[in-house]
């Protein structure tokens, strides 16, 4: 049985990825902090002996005895408020935890399968953005902490190919949604389903005007499954090109949860990208793959999900 490590397994992606593995037919051992993650992700493997969970702090190293076929590199605070709560973790997280998942993929010959993200094009000038547009990135702003460090975590994977021959995929995930996100952690999808069912005002920052394209979970990670098992090297946009203003979003999930509560207007954060729209051609060329829930299937299912009952009381991230 192939054994992968899955790091920041524990978290919304890491833990569908984690699953997934299991059911592909390996053996996974998740790797995570908890500062945004929870066990209670993993429910649906808690008494599955293929998963196992070490707790810890993937920047001080990644403590995984025994064969290792696959390192699957997820810790890090994803959204916007957990990394800006946690500066010098979410850098250290992109550089230090990066190099030590990579040196275990190394020690192992093992394939190595890097989560980046959209982030690394920055404010892009180039609409959509293909894997070749080199991005356009404030390195000293708020948010350069997390762009910063997923771009040195592209660099650092890439300089492993080069100088060891390390089978290297690096995805760029693309806003992805669904299940496990956590409460509060002041995503957009999140925070305007969790607004709508307490009736609350939907939280529009800025004029809504500014883009996104938002990513069904099944199918982002049925294609990092498709990277992590192809021949391909580089970095592939993984993501759903239909592009919708945050205004849109916020009609749609008023519609969706069949609320009619009134949408308010907040100051946009610094440096928050004006659009942001994948261009999937290499992903559809290469594995073959393209997403397949359209977003208002997606906020429907999501909001019959917190309607079942799901969620915790909002917090924000620790420091
Ligand atoms: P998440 O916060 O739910 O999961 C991140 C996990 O990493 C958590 O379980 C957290 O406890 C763990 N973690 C953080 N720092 C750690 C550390 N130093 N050591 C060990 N574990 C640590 O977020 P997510 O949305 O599942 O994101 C997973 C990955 O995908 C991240 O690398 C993120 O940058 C990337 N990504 C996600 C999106 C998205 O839309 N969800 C978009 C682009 C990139
Ligand atoms: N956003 C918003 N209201 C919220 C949360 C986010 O209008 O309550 C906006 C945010 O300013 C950004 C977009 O929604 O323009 C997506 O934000 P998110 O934090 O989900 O992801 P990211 O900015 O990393 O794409």
């Amino acid at each position: 049985m192939p054994r992968a490590v899955v790091t920041g397994g524990a978290g919304f992606l890491g833990s569908h990825l984690a699953e997934a593995l299991v059911g592909g037919g390996y053996e996974v051992v998740v790797v995570d902090d908890f500062s945004t993650g929870r066990r209670e992700n993993l429910a649906g493997l808690a008494d599955d002996p293929r998963c196992t969970v070490v707790e810890h702090d993937v920047s001080w190293g990644l403590p995984v005895s025994g064969p290792v076929d696959a390192v699957c590199h997820l810790a890090s605070p994803a959204s916007p408020p957990a990394y800006l709560a946690r500066p010098l973790e979410t850098l250290a997280v992109g550089s230090e935890g990066t190099r030590h998942a990579l040196a275990l993929a190394h020690a192992h010959g093992a394939r190595f399968l890097l989560a980046s993200t959209s982030e690394i094009y920055g404010d892009p000038l180039v609409h959509p953005q293909p894997e070749d547009y080199l991005g356009n990135v404030s390195s000293i702003g708020p948010r350069s902490v997390y762009d910063e460090a997923k771009r040195f975590a592209e660099a650092i994977t890439m300089a492993y190919h080069r100088t060891f021959g390390l089978d290297t995929k690096i995805v760029r995930i693309f806003n992805t949604y669904g299940p496990r996100m956590a409460p509060g952690d002041g995503r957009v999808v999140t925070n305007f389903i969790e607004q709508a069912l307490a009736g609350s005002p939907l939280t529009v920052y800025g004029d809504g005007t500014q883009t996104r394209s938002f990513c069904w979970v099944d199918d982002e990670v049925r294609g990092l499954v498709a990277l992590l098992h192809s021949d391909w090297t580089g970095p592939m946009n993984i993501g759903n090109p239909a592009e919708f203003t945050v205004r849109e979003l916020a009609e749609l999930v008023r519609e969706a949860a069949g609320v009619d509560v009134p949408i308010t207007f907040a100051p946009l954060p610094q440096d928050d990208p004006t659009r942001r729209r994948p261009d999937i051609t290499r992903a559809g060329a290469v594995l073959g793959w393209r997403p397949e829930v359209p977003l208002r299937e997606g906020v429907e299912r999501l909001v019959a999900w917190y309607r079942a009952g799901r969620p915790a009381p909002a917090r924000l991230p620790d420091r």
